[in-house]
């Protein structure tokens, strides 16, 4: 095993101290300049607007100083935030930027690019569909533009827009082919009826959207215009849930998800209008998708015959880290095929995506487990290789360069498998020229607006992206460095968990509740002797608020900052849920379900991204220096309950 070498990560950050300050001051000024530079030389023959002396009239110097003013009453209240950068932060999933995506944001700001379309950011769009198809290779989809079959990707504010993007086209594929079927499209190969066209599996709907676009430009304009308009009435986009599936007989469509599922999931099915009834939360075993349980389900909705819109797979739980099998799941959709119950899968890798570099080659082909695992201790196990091998598989996918990725907030991204059927959520039909059309693929994709659920969007996120991928490709050598030291420092923090759960046994029982498959670990401590939940919550919650940034204290007073997050009974299954309160020593009866208080246990949270963990430069690792803070926490509470209460 063969630590990262620290100094491939020194030019990549800010730095915890700012240590890069004079790199990306220079930047800064550089690229100010330059773009100063571009708005004189666009008419230097204009006289300037604003005249010389301007800036010593009385309203100018009024302004100025209120602007100062303000700014610096932003800047004195900015220096309450949450120290994200510092490796002493292991909460929440955010860290220090990438100096490159920093920059490129900065960068681009003034220029203002809207890349709802290339008519309002003619550089960004461009930028925006590479960084599509810079992920797209990651994770192992067609990633050429030039093949009809290649994979399409776009920026989205966040996960949630990228997990609301991935129903709204699956619905979109699903309803498509019973669309055809009741406009009675001229298809050779139509499915015999409504339900069964509803039951196609995405593999089947690709073709048939595929087919009619072929159909569709041979057609003279009059009847291509004749049956574009048909088909368009009949589609769910058209008719609305309501009255799509008031015909035939037709249910509305359930998705599944597991019970780690991020309430993204909940948000998106009300968004659509599925309702969340129809989101069906899958039991799991160890805070991971438990297949047989999914199949049991499947079975269970295809005898009372309710269709079924997606499976979802989560790659990098929210709380705990864990990842689902995702190969497994594409082998029960390919299985579910068969017995007409087609349905989509996407994965959820909003946190883990990023780790798919550690997979990929710089040739861009996959990496074997052995290969990946010679540089862990226990990273990554067979199941967590196969399943991120299997993102290839996946229908859609989102990936979240806002977390893993290192870069500013704004920037989710969604991947589909193909881009022939990003059209189908095009406003307007253009869905009927969306695979022939003329052009390259980003000519054909420029027009971003028309696909995406928001209307204008930043451009610059998009720079930041793209040119962050292209300074540190998404590869094992190249982006996989940063991904690499995070998954060391989280095996390194488990080690410390070990040791911390040992020394601290005399006082307290601990336990990491789950063991994570990334860079998530939860810890759960109760004071020796007792036995009521509600007391365990409470001191967990003490030790929480010592480890979080209170905007009543000065930061420095916080010496590590940890985030909270609760083990539901039900979301945990009785066996977890047994084994976990036996390690701690609490009896399986002070856990009642119902009871907000009661029904869940208070767990500490951390996120180990920060690049410079394992940093030993004060003596010690920083993991280090958090057991020893977190052991002083817990001994101080046990003796001195009150405070900790309070
Ligand atoms: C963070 C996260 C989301 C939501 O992403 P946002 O960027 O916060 O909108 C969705 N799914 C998972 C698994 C996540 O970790």
């Amino acid at each position: 095993m063969n630590a990262v070498d620290p100094a491939t990560l020194y030019p990549c950050f800010l730095g915890p101290y700012g240590e890069n300050d004079a790199l990306l001051e220079s930047l800064t000024v550089e690229f100010l300049r330059d773009h100063v530079y571009w708005r004189r030389n666009l008419h230097p023959e204009d006289m300037p607007v604003i005249p010389t002396g301007a800036n010593r009239s009385p309203a100018f110097l009024d302004f100025e100083a209120r602007m100062r003013r303000e700014l610096h009453q932003l800047s004195a209240a900015l220096k309450r935030s949450v120290p994200f950068h510092s490796p002493r932060y292991i909460g929440h999933m955010v860290s220090d930027l990438l100096l490159p995506g920093l920059a490129a944001q900065m960068l681009a700001l003034p220029y203002n690019p809207n890349n709802v379309s290339a008519d309002a950011a003619p550089v960004t769009i461009g930028m925006e569909l590479k960084a599509g198809l810079q992920l797209a290779a990651m994770v192992g989809y067609p990633a050429d533009p030039a093949d009809p079959a290649c994979a399409f990707g776009h920026l989205t504010s966040g996960g949630t827009l990228a997990n609301v993007q991935g129903l709204r086209l699956a619905l979109a594929m699903k309803g498509f082919p019973v669309a055809l079927v009741r406009a009675g499209a001229p298809l050779p190969n139509l499915p015999e009826g409504v339900h069964e066209a509803y039951g196609l599996p995405p593999a089947r709907q690709r073709e048939l959207v595929v087919a009619w676009q072929a159909l569709l430009a041979e057609m003279p304009a009059a009847d291509r215009r004749h049956w574009s308009a048909a088909v368009e009435r009949e589609r769910i986009e058209s008719r609305g849930i309501a009255a799509f599936h008031a015909r035939d007989d037709l249910q509305v469509p359930v998705v599944l998800a597991p019970s780690t599922a991020h309430y993204s999931w909940s948000k998106g099915v009300k968004m659509l209008g599925l309702g969340r009834d129809q989101l069906i939360l899958v039991p799991g075993r160890s805070m991971r998708l438990d297949i047989d349980a999914l199949a049991d389900a499947l079975t269970g909705l295809r005898q009372r015959q309710v269709p079924v819109l997606m499976a979802v797979g989560v790659l990098g739980s929210t709380e705990f880290g864990t990842i689902d099998p995702l190969d497994r799941l594409a082998d029960l959709r390919d299985a579910s095929a068969s017995q007409g119950q087609g349905f989509a899968i996407h994965a959820d890798a909003a946190w883990g995506g990023y780790l798919a570099t550690l997979f990929r080659n710089t040739d861009g082909s996959d990496r074997s487990w052995a290969m990946v695992r010679s540089e862990f201790q226990a990273f990554p196990s067979r199941e967590v290789h196969a399943a991120v091998l299997a993102l290839a598989r996946m229908d859609s996918i989102t990936i979240d360069p806002h977390k893993l990725g290192y870069l500013p907030y704004g920037s989710g991204a969604f991947l589909c498998r193909d881009q022939r059927m990003i059209s189908l959520l095009a406003e307007g039909a253009d869905y009927v020229f969306g695979g022939t059309a003329e052009g390259d693929y980003f000519s054909r994709h420029r027009n971003l607006g028309r696909y995406i659920p928001e209307g204008s969007k930043p451009g610059a996120n998009a720079a930041a992206v793209y040119v962050t991928h292209r300074v540190l490709p998404l590869d094992s050598q190249r982006f996989g460095r940063l991904q690499a030291a995070s998954m060391q420092a989280a095996e390194a923090f488990l080690d410390e968990a070990r040791a911390f759960i040992d020394r601290i046994a005399p006082h307290a029982r601990a336990c990491v509740p789950f063991l994570p498959d990334s860079n998530l670990v939860c810890l759960a401590i109760n004071p020796r002797g007792n036995t009521s939940l509600l007391r365990m919550n409470r001191f967990m919650r003490g030790l929480h608020a010592s480890l979080s940034a209170d905007p009543t204290r000065t930061l420095q007073q916080g010496e590590y900052f940890g985030s909270i997050t609760t083990l539901r009974r039900d979301a945990m299954g009785e066996e977890d849920t047994r084994r976990v309160m036996q390690a701690i020593d609490l009896p399986l009866d002070a856990m009642v379900e119902g009871d907000e208080s009661l029904d869940r246990l208070v767990v500490l949270r951390h996120t180990l991204m920060n690049p410079f963990l394992l940093d030993e430069g004060n003596g010690s690792s920083y993991l280090a220096g958090y057991f020893g803070f977190l052991e002083r926490l817990v001994l101080r509470a046990i003796a001195e309950p009150d405070a900790a209460d309070a």
